[in-house]
């Protein structure tokens, strides 16, 4: 080791720091050179074993050697800190040949696209939107669609009660009642929205899920305007093969009460697992608007008729996706909710 090398060392360092591009880099040099086994450290080191007349020279040249480092270090972090602070604000045009990030994207929940769907059919029928409040009086709910004060589901054990009177409506079908208050016949509306009940919650229920209702009033409407209308939506919804079949069914607020089923869209008919081997879907309940409600409203049920039905968009959604688990609707987990 002599002189002559150590200021070969002193080229190299200035060649090496200068190609530095981040703080990491430096960091590097400098264990290279006065880390534990670094060059410099180890020149240091040997001093002790030069020619005694030599060493005062080598340790100056090493000491030398040791600060210049130490200064371009200094100099070029100075460098690098500066043009970082360049860096951030210059922004590099946009290249729209780069690949796109394959992001995230949010898009609407299934009970949202379910319904928007059955919203469109039912516009496209001439129906318009009303909707109602969530928490409702028990005489909307109830008292005015000739609940009688005994029915079973006036019981707490099926609906949420806020008061004695007030509630959390059980279904959609106070909004028809608000509605013919305030609206002379001829009325033609839907009323998509929330509704709850007191329900232990399994598979097949939950406490809170969406109905769709309709209403149509007017002079001389019919049970058989009722059934073309319905028909008229499922297989809109279902496809035009689609058939529907009325029974017999008791719901307070109507007279004549129909179930109404259609025709399977996984076997047209013929029995699989969708319909239970039946052929059949039960996908609501309708029914002529009872005199009864017709005259909490006000209205004159010799002059006026009308058909209301209510459907479970919850169970649409499951029947149309395949979805065997209510609860998937509210649970949050990603991996149901990007599948539509
Ligand atoms: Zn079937």
């Amino acid at each position: 080791m002599d002189v002559e090398n150590i200021e070969k060392l002193e080229s190299k360092i200035r060649w090496e720091i200068n190609r530095c591009e981040r703080r990491d880099d430096l960091q590097a040099v400098r264990v290279k050179y006065l880390g534990r086994k670094g060059q410099i450290t180890l020149l240091l080191r040997s001093i002790k074993d030069a020619p005694p007349r030599e060493r005062p020279r080598l340790g100056a040249a090493c000491n030398r050697l040791k600060d210049f480092l130490e200064e371009q270090l200094a100099a070029k972090a100075e460098e690098l800190s500066r043009a970082g602070e360049a860096n951030e604000l210059y922004q590099p045009p946009h290249d729209p040949t780069l690949p796109a990030h394959d992001g995230i994207r949010g898009h609407r929940h299934v009970i949202s696209m379910v319904l928007r769907r059955m919203k469109e059919i039912f516009y496209g029928m001439g129906y318009s939107l009303a909707e109602g409040p969530d928490v409702e009086l028990e005489y909307y709910n109830f008292q005015a669609l000739n609940f009688p004060e005994e029915h079973p589901s006036r019981d707490t054990q099926d609906t949420f009660y806020v008061t004695d009177d007030i509630l959390l409506r059980t279904h959609t079908s106070p909004v028809q009642i608000r509605y013919m208050e305030s609206h002379t016949p001829p009325l033609k509306i839907i009323a998509p929205g929330k509704v709850y009940r007191n329900e232990s919650i399994d598979p097949s229920h939950a406490a809170e899920f969406y109905q769709v209702e309709g209403l149509y009033v007017d002079t001389d409407v019919s049970l058989a305007d009722l059934k073309k209308e319905v028909e008229i939506f499922v297989q809109q919804l279902f496809g035009p093969q689609t058939q529907i079949r009325f029974r017999p069914d008791f719901f307070p607020f109507v007279e004549p009460g129909v179930d109404v089923a259609m025709t399977c869209f996984g076997c047209l008919g013929k029995g699989c697992q969708i319909c239970k081997q039946t052929g059949w879907i039960e996908v609501m309940g309708a029914g002529m608007v009872h005199p009864s409600v017709f005259r909490a409203v006000g209205y004159d049920p010799d002059v006026y008729s009308g058909f209301a039905f209510g459907m479970g968009v919850d169970r649409l959604a499951m029947l149309m996706y395949g979805i065997s688990d209510i609860r998937l609707f509210l649970a949050d987990d990603l991996r149901f909710l990007y599948q539509f």
